[in-house]
């Protein structure tokens, strides 16, 4: 695995693999590395001859400072990972290898997508998702982007920021989301969690898949209304609790032929979880 800190340095490299006929592929993650990346670089390095990663914890998608500052930073177990995870190039930049100074954030039109779930409690979160994604894609130029499911909005509004800078020939891949044996889908936050809020976290993933075991049995509303109560006597503050069209994420109130998804964000302590589940 080569290291890379400038950004021109890694552009230079990638033009070399490129002319000797390679493929590229790419996975940018903010750290703090568990086995969710792992599956991704796993599956980017069997599909490409050169396995990308970054690791750049973005202060612009942060809307919360304490959640920017309490972010986890293990970098030397994540070198270990990703050479056992087959990554060949590693981008670490600098804050200002991506926001050189002087650096205009810019304004994407990312729809109603940005006003609903994860972007209406996190106000910003997505244009500054934007602005770090799109500076890496430009520095990688990949052919193929790994995504992970467990960010669900997250992947829309990528995919949506490839066609308004016009990148539309990036094949992005979504990868199913890793969980722990209880269920509770892996993140870098979880890292902050005592054994306690681990052991209650885990009603999340239960709310999940009861609302997958009963949603051709009870209504969307009674659903929603049930798992709120469950979330909430385990001990979380809920931002959200939704069923919606897994296509465009608007909500729905009556399955008929729609493919739903079940999306949560709640909070336990200061953490802040997410996560979601396909319900048919
Ligand atoms: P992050 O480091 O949280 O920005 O995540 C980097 C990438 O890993 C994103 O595409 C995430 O969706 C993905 N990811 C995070 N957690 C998981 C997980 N539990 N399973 C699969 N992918 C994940």
């Amino acid at each position: 695995m080569i290291l890379f800190k400038k950004a021109i340095a890694l552009s230079h490299k990638l033009d070399k693999v490129r002319t000797e006929g390679k493929t590229v592929g790419f996975v940018p993650t903010m750290g703090a590395l568990h086995k969710g990346h792992e599956a991704l670089l796993r599956i980017c390095k069997k599909e490409c001859d050169v396995a990308v990663c970054s690791i750049f914890v973005n202060p612009m998608q942060f809307n919360n400072a304490a959640d920017f500052t309490l972010y986890p930073n293990t970098i030397e177990q994540d070198m270990e990972r990703l050479l056992a995870s087959g990554c060949d190039l590693l981008f670490l930049p600098r804050k200002d290898e991506i926001y050189p100074e002087g650096y205009a954030a810019k304004k994407y039109d990312l729809g109603y997508l940005e006003t609903i779930l994860e972007g209406k409690y996190r106000p910003g979160h997505f244009q500054g998702v934007c602005q770090a994604v799109d500076r890496l894609l430009s520095v990688v130029n990949p052919q193929t982007l790994y995504l992970g499911q467990k960010d669900y909005q997250q992947c829309m509004i990528i995919k949506k920021l490839l066609a308004l800078t016009g990148r539309e020939n990036i094949t992005v891949k979504i990868v199913p989301t890793e969980r722990e044996e209880s269920g509770l889908a892996m993140s870098s936050r979880n890292l902050r969690l005592t054994p306690e809020q681990r052991d209650k976290a885990v009603a999340i993933y239960k709310t999940l898949t009861f609302l997958k075991a009963h949603i051709s049995k009870k209504s969307i509303a009674d659903l929603l209304k049930e798992g709120m109560g469950f979330l909430k006597s385990s001990g979380f503050d809920v931002d959200y609790i939704a069923i919606a069209d897994a296509g465009d994420l608007s909500a729905v109130k009556e399955i008929k032929n729609k493919k739903v998804v079940a999306l949560i964000a709640a909070t336990i302590g200061n953490i802040r979880l997410i996560d979601n589940m396909l319900l048919n």
